[in-house]
């Protein structure tokens, strides 16, 4: 009686203890850093073909900056400037994505959420920890989403903060879709976006965009916690020759925000 005791509460333990330690694999595939981005690297050697093997749920841009990508269902969409939406063939290239085979592990219900800023809020409230990678995606009808999408771009480059002034805006209301992206932690300025970066699809796959606000009612978040990131860097001289030294974090926030 008391070994089959000892064994239950080893059983008990084993599971108390898996969601710590097995860290089932998920890996945030990310190609590029975000600093070369801002700083006009608007060409990159990954294709979307070889991004879709690194996973189904992502986001990042088009090389000319030619709009914003969304990777849902493993399909890449690119949001185009005009506001149209294509499927991004597999031979197109990218200068900075990241994605990860999504397979969420908690949900939450999100009652209202007026903005962007009280929607991440109250994701922030729901995660035992900022120090790790999440990856979010919210299915429904949105009460008020707010996107936009970038120009393509003609060499030389302009900084990221430059282009995006000729960035287009749209406002959807109650309109039906997927907001997917990353939560990242604080530590990796530089390398990816700190906090959240959220892109948007409708679920007709007619719109969508960079998320720049939104409003949420009744909607379920599903996160997939991830602790594992693969970074790949570019082996191209446009990438080389950055100088990457400078703290680009004001740039950043006007480019995302
Ligand atoms: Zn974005």
């Amino acid at each position: 009686m008391q070994r089959r005791a000892l064994a239950v509460l080893g059983i008990c333990l084993i599971f108390a203890v898996l969601p710590i330690t097995a860290h089932s694999g998920e890996v945030l595939f990310q190609y590029a850093t975000i600093d070369a981005l801002l700083a006009g690297v608007y060409d990159g050697q990954l294709t979307n073909g070889e991004l879709k093997k690194q996973g189904n749920l992502g986001l990042g841009t088009f090389n000319t900056l030619d709009g914003e990508m969304v990777v849902l269902d493993g399909k890449v969409y690119q949001v185009k400037v005009s506001g149209q939406v294509h499927l991004a063939p597999d031979n197109g290239k990218t200068p900075f994505a990241a994605v990860t085979t999504f397979s969420p592990k908690k949900s939450v219900t999100l009652k209202k959420a007026g903005n962007l800023k009280e929607l991440t809020q109250l994701i922030d409230e729901s995660l035992p920890t900022k120090n790790i990678f999440y990856a979010l995606k919210i299915e429904g009808r949105f009460a008020r989403m707010k996107t936009r999408s970038v120009p393509r771009q003609n060499r030389p480059y302009p900084p990221l903060v430059k282009a995006v002034e000729k960035q287009a805006v749209f406002e959807f209301k109650n309109v039906e879709g997927t907001m997917l992206g990353f939560r990242c932690p604080v530590f990796v300025k530089g390398v990816n976006v700190p906090g959240y970066h959220l892109h948007f699809l409708s679920k007709d796959r007619k719109a969508g965009g960079h998320v720049l606000d939104c409003t949420v009612e009744n909607l379920t978040v599903q996160i997939d916690p991830i602790h594992k990131f693969n970074l790949v860097l570019p082996s191209d001289p446009d990438f080389y020759r950055l100088d990457l030294d400078r703290d680009k974090s004001v740039e950043l926030i006007k480019v995302e925000k």
